[in-house]
Parts: C-alpha cells; structure tokens; sequence
C-alpha cells in the first residue's frame, strides 16, 4: 500500500501492507488515506478482519483514526481487532479515546489484542494463516511479522522498521521472502546493503526493500547495494505492488 519512509511524496505512500486471503484481510500499519487507497487496491474496507500495528511512529500509525471513523460511517458494525505490542495499542487506544468514539452511534467495538514481546509469540493463528512476532531494534517496542500462508506453506517475514538486530535473522531464517527496510544509515534503521547481508544471512530466496528514500535520484542503486551480498532475487518495493505468497 506503501513503500516511502517517514517522509512520503505525493507518488509514494508511508510503509503499509494488506495481507490478503479469500475472506480474510489485514491491514499491516496505516497510512494517511486508508480507505481512498484500499478501494483503488480493489478491497473494500468492510472486509478489513483486523489491523496490525507494528510500533507507534506517526508514519505507522497516523491513518488510523480516519479509517476508524470512516468504516463506522460506512456502517461497519463487526467488531475490529487490533493487534500490537501493549506499549504501542494501548497509545492507539489513548488516541483514539480523544476522539470521544463512545459518543459515535453505533460505533463497532474495537478489540485490542497484546501481543508478547517474545521471539515467536504468536500474534494470530487463523484458516489463512499462522503469524509469528519478534521484537525489533528501533528506538520503542516494535515488532516484525513471521507470516505463514497456509494454503501454500509460504513463508514471509516483514522487518517493519529496525537496525540489524538477532531477532530479525532468527525470526526470518528459513522464509521464502524478506520484506525489510531500507531507509539508510543511522540508529534504529537498515542500509539497503545491510538489507542484503541480512537476506543473504537468513538464507530467504528472495529480498524485497521497503521504507526506502523515495526522494533519492537513482533508487535503483539500493538494489545493487543490497546485491553485494545478496544473490537471491532483489525488488524495491512500490505502492499497490502485488505479491503472491506461493513458490513463483
Ligand atoms: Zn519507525
């Protein structure tokens, strides 16, 4: 849904994913215009089973009071589950309660579910899939996703923002894909080449960079960055780009 870091452009959204199976849905962070963006992506916010919110920086989490709201004002009333780490649903929840929701009739319940901050806790088990967590290296508690697609025994894991960090190669050892940030140098993020040594050191088969400078001139250069170390397949990511979770 998005693949710029903090500071996005008018082509390319903040960092967010949809996971997406027949009947089930989850949207992976939030971007500013959820539900104008879900709708081009061709998915109705109705069908949104929970949001997953890897860590509490505006630029993961800014577009959430929005599609609340708006999915009450299209007449959801299922309720929603979103799932975090404590230290992070409990500000959405904070933030969410200034908006006064108890006073929005009708308003759907929202289900706040903690995950533990634990290498391979598990954050849901569903018919579509099995999801995995590990705690990352980035300022506050933030988590990246271990997600098991069932129906193909596909693995992917998803970085979301960290420096390199154990418990990233731990948790995306033996994926098939890596999804990871490459915002570049400095505390609490990934250079695209680090991306690729930690592609290379997870053994994934292949590597897909998001999170990334989307101002820089020559984004391509990521790509060779992270091939230094890497052999395996290598993709920048762009807004609405379409992975299947299967043996390509
Ligand atoms: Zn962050």
């Amino acid at each position: 849904m998005g693949s710029a870091f903090a500071v996005a452009s008018a082509e390319a959204d903040n960092s967010h994913l949809v996971l997406r199976a027949e009947d089930e849905v989850y949207l992976i962070d939030c971007g500013g215009r959820p539900v104008p963006r879900l709708k081009q992506a061709g998915i109705d916010c109705a069908a949104l089973s929970g949001v997953i919110v890897t860590h509490f920086h505006p630029d993961h989490t800014y577009g959430l009071s929005i599609l609340l709201m708006d999915m009450w004002l299209l007449g959801r009333k299922a309720p929603l589950k979103i799932y975090g780490y404590e230290a992070c649903i409990s500000k959405v929840a904070a933030l969410m309660a200034l908006y006064d929701p108890h006073l929005w009739p009708g308003m759907y319940e929202i289900e706040y579910v903690a995950v533990a901050e634990a290498t391979g806790a598990t954050l849901l088990e569903s018919e579509n899939f099995s999801i995995t967590t590990a705690a990352m290296d980035h300022f506050i508690p933030t988590m990246a996703l271990r997600i098991v697609a069932k129906s193909t025994g596909y693995i992917t894991t998803y970085s979301a923002d960290t420096q390199p960090c154990e418990a990233l190669i731990t948790l995306a050892t033996g994926s098939n894909l890596l999804i990871h940030e490459a915002t570049g140098s400095g505390d609490g993020h990934t250079t695209p080449a680090q991306a690729g040594e930690i592609a290379a050191q997870c053994g994934v088969e292949k590597l897909i960079m998001t999170h990334y400078d989307v101002f820089d001139p020559n984004p391509d250069a990521f790509i060779t960055q992270a091939g230094q170390a890497f052999t395996g397949s290598i993709a920048l990511a762009k807004d609405f780009m379409r992975i299947a979770l299967a043996p390509s």
